[in-house]
């Protein structure tokens, strides 16, 4: 027997779903029902900005195995629990660019003048989700959003952030006072989502604030299953939930599950590639975990120089993990330089003690990765391969960084590269782009409005349908889409 539960059901209140849920609900005759696998809403306030909890065994992360290229393995997290990955990431909330937002409305099908996806499509829910609390409302700033964006000011820099930032300036790369703006790229502020030392995700900033709605249901501790369809359309959620296996009807459903879960919900549906799923195969989307974008980052280990200058003051003590970095355009590809604040040892519990990093960021990569079902168990983590470097221009440009990486770290004092400790590969935790949006349903999974091609009542909306990944860390650009998918989800609803 299936409980009727919600006009829109959501799965997954991580960043996006937690936007959704939100503005769904804002309209009191629309019931919303949001399902979240992992706990915490009534006992989780936000996470102080420089902590980031998600080491071994933390309950507010899953984590998952991934190969970064070949013999090189790697561990993905994920947030878990409202607020998602935005609830443990690093605050850092810098749009996608310009070129970026183009870029996808070229690869779903837009026309110059006929776009869904574009910068300025984009530009007005960008303004919409923010409070910029350094250049207030503008044409390319809001005042009025639910997430609060602020910029460390120069005075209140770590040293480390300090001497980068001189050194970068001495090279000639020009000043990004805005990196929010749109403008050109180069040295500036990283736009973050904190306020008074804590970070804001939308878990608290959107979907805490609305928990109070009669017309909104948040079920926590409860993990969607799978979906059941018939004549080609959504009609059910099957969830696990205080241990039994329940199922929910559902006429309007929105996948915001992640990247990960995402398409390893749509395959346990059998959704997917009917060459993967065989005889469990119900509908074919072949590019669903097809490919993926992400950003790899080169970490260069030193050992810092000794501070100068004032006393640490009680506000220097705890910056957040990223006050300013070095982005570059270099035309066939981008580059984001990271004067990390703090050691990974220090701002992740249950690591072991670190040295502190310069991250050197492949920000345009060119290399595709793959995730593949568990080839055993359905309810098993995806296999996932990162494919880094494996294109020759990454490798090359991921060289280039490196040097640019070095050459900077000497010319500010920061520090010193340590002997015997190399520079090591790893990931920015940016995966996107596994259900990505297109016209075409050989490859894409959704259409432009973030609908799963060939299935009524189902939708995607989160970092899964990235045409690509932006050429900026990913969360800004999640929120402002989750704030057009609830447009786009509240304008098609399907009545029973
Ligand atoms: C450690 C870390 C640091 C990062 N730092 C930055 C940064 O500083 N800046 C930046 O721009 N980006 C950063 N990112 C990336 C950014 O946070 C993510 O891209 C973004 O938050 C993803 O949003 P999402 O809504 O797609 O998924 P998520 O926020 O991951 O939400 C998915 C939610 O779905 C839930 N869920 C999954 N499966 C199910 C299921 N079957 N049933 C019910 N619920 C389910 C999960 O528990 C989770 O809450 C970071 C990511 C990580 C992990």
């Amino acid at each position: 027997m299936g409980v009727r539960a919600a006009d829109v059901v959501i799965v997954g209140g991580g960043s996006c779903g937690s936007v959704l849920a939100a503005r769904l609900s804002e309209d009191p005759a629309c019931s919303v029902l949001l399902i979240e696998s992992g706990t915490g809403v009534a006992t989780r306030g936000p996470w102080p900005a420089h902590i980031l909890p998600i080491g071994p065994g933390s309950p507010h992360a899953h984590h998952y195995a991934t190969t970064l290229r070949h013999g090189v393995a790697g561990t993905l997290v994920r947030g878990r629990g409202p607020g998602g990955s935005g609830a443990v990431n690093g605050a850092y909330f810098v749009r996608a660019t310009p070129a970026d937002l183009d870029a996808w409305g070229r690869a779903t099908g837009g026309r110059p003048g006929r776009t869904v996806w574009s910068y300025g499509d984009a530009l007005p829910y960008f303004r919409r989700s923010e409070h910029d609390h350094d250049f207030g409302s503008s044409a390319v700033h809001g005042d009025a959003g639910p997430v609060p964006v602020r910029r460390r000011t120069a005075e209140s820099w770590s040293a480390a952030t300090d001497r980068f930032v001189a050194a970068a300036e001495a090279m000639g790369f020009p000043a990004e006072p805005d990196k929010n703006a749109g403008g050109p790229a180069g040295i500036g502020p990283v736009p973050c989502n904190i306020d008074r030392g804590m970070r804001v995700d939308p878990g608290s900033a959107y979907l805490r604030a609305a928990a109070g709605r009669p017309n909104l249901t948040v079920w926590t501790g409860t993990t969607v299953r799978a979906l059941r369809m018939s004549a080609g359309a959504v009609r059910a959620v099957q969830v696990l939930r205080d241990g039994g296996l329940l199922e929910v009807q559902a006429y309007n459903v929105v996948l915001a599950a992640g990247a990960i879960e995402t398409p390893a919900l749509l395959w346990r549906s059998g959704i997917g590639d009917p060459r993967m799923l065989g005889a469990a195969a119900v509908h074919a989307l072949p590019g669903v975990g097809r490919e993926f974008s992400d950003h790899p980052e080169i970490t260069i280990p030193y050992k810092p120089a000794p501070p100068v200058g004032d006393p640490v003051s009680g506000e220097r003590a705890a910056p957040p993990i990223l006050e300013a970095c070095l982005n570059l355009d270099t035309g066939d590809g981008a580059v984001e330089i990271r004067p990390y604040t703090a050691s990974f040892g220090d701002a992740v519990p249950g690591n072991p003690p670190m040295p502190p990093v310069l991250g050197a960021a492949l920000m345009a990569p060119w290399g595709r990765g793959r995730m593949v079902p568990h080839p055993a168990d359905p309810c098993g983590a995806p296999r996932i391969e990162h494919h880094y470097l494996s294109d020759p221009r990454d490798e090359a440009a991921a060289a280039a960084a490196v040097d640019l990486a070095r050459g900077l770290l000497d010319a500010s004092g920061m520090g010193t590269p340590i002997d015997g400790m190399p520079a090591n590969l790893g990931t920015s935790q940016h995966l996107s782009g596994t259900c990505p949006m297109g016209t075409d349903p050989g490859t894409a999974v959704v259409d432009p409005r973030c609908r799963v091609h060939g299935i009524g009542g189902l939708s995607i909306a989160d970092t899964s349908v990235f045409p690509r990944v932006p050429s900026r860390g990913p969360h800004a650009t999640a929120v402002m889409l989750a704030e057009r998918a609830a447009e786009f989800v509240a304008s098609g609803l399907r009545v029973p």
